[in-house]
């Protein structure tokens, strides 16, 4: 990409708690540090300025430097962006939550993040409520911005706010045209929490679903296009994984068009019994 590219200018949802949050950023699972150094460099400068990482992808280093690189150039200040990280399920309990996000922000070398995420509920570990009360206080030492949850379901949100009195500002979970989450996020909007969804393409194996072709041919898009706009439609942040810069801006060039109802049911429509891709949050432990 050539240094005088424009870059995209990409709106935000409001949170909860006041902050906002880019409605699309750069996924940046699987990638390892030195990916992820470059990738959120070209991300940035395509115009990103929301970032998802965690502890499990062992990339923070790099998007750390990624983060110091750009600013570096110029392109962006700390208070631009929008660093997500996540706390893993084995280091729910109280201590381990504040010494994970330390280790996080010695990584990355910030002083605070926008927002951590209890990465899943794990409810067989018996230890979310702690790791979700330990976030709130990490916010009200200022080490993270906002709060939230990845992978939860409407009972272990109502232990959240039994326990605490406070709503995560979103729930990330596993959303695509296979898996389309109606009921959780009806679920997230009732409570006031923003739906992310991870892999947002569905890793790319529903491209050549109808009406997803029918749909890129129409408006001129790729599949991938059609896909994040749907999300778009539905009130969604999307956070599409790439390390091609030019992936990067086609993912986030959205905005320029709309899908009519009909076409985003459509599209709904594709959503199957068995189109989970991922771990059940129920179950999934993962230690
Ligand atoms: P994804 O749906 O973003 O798909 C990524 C795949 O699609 C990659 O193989 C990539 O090469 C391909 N791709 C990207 N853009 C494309 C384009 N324009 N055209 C064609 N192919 C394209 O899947 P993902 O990586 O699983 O999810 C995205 C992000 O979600 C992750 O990087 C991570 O940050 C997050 N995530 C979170 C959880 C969680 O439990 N909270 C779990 C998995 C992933």
């Amino acid at each position: 990409m050539s240094d005088n590219v424009v870059p995209l200018e990409i709106p935000s949802t409001q949170l909860n708690d006041g902050q906002s949050m880019p409605q699309v950023g750069l996924g940046v699972y699987k990638m390892d540090d030195d990916q992820a150094q470059v990738a959120v460099l070209a991300a940035i400068r395509a115009g990103y300025r929301h970032i998802d990482t965690a502890v499990l992808y062992h990339n923070e280093t790099g998007v750390g430097r990624g983060v110091r690189d750009a600013i570096a150039e110029g392109l962006v200040t700390r208070e631009d962006l929008f660093i997500t990280t996540k706390v893993w399920n084995d280091m729910q309990s109280a201590d381990n939550t504040r010494k994970s996000l330390q280790e996080s922000l010695d990584r990355m070398q910030l002083e605070y993040v926008d927002l951590a995420l209890v990465h899943w509920p794990a409810p067989q570990l018996g230890t979310y409520i702690e790791c979700w009360q330990t976030l709130l206080e990490a916010k009200d030492r200022g080490l993270i911005r906002s709060a939230g949850v990845s992978n939860f379901f409407p009972e272990a949100l109502d232990e959240l706010e039994e326990a605490t009195g406070q709503r995560p500002v979103c729930n990330q979970i596993e959303m695509h045209p296979c898996w389309s989450q109606a009921e959780q996020r009806e679920d997230n909007a009732r409570r006031g929490i923003v739906s992310v969804g991870w892999s947002p393409l569905g890793r790319g194996r529903q491209f050549e679903m109808s009406p997803i072709p029918e749909l890129a041919e129409k408006y001129g898009k790729t599949p991938a296009q059609i896909v994040l706009r749907w999300h778009i439609e539905l009130g969604n942040v999307v956070i599409p994984k790439t390390t091609n810069p030019s992936r990067m801006v086609e993912n986030a060039s959205i905005f320029d068009f709309a899908l009519t109802p009909d076409e985003t049911a459509a599209i709904t429509a594709l959503d199957s019994a068995d189109g989970l891709q991922g771990g059940d949050p129920r179950t999934f432990t993962g230690v």
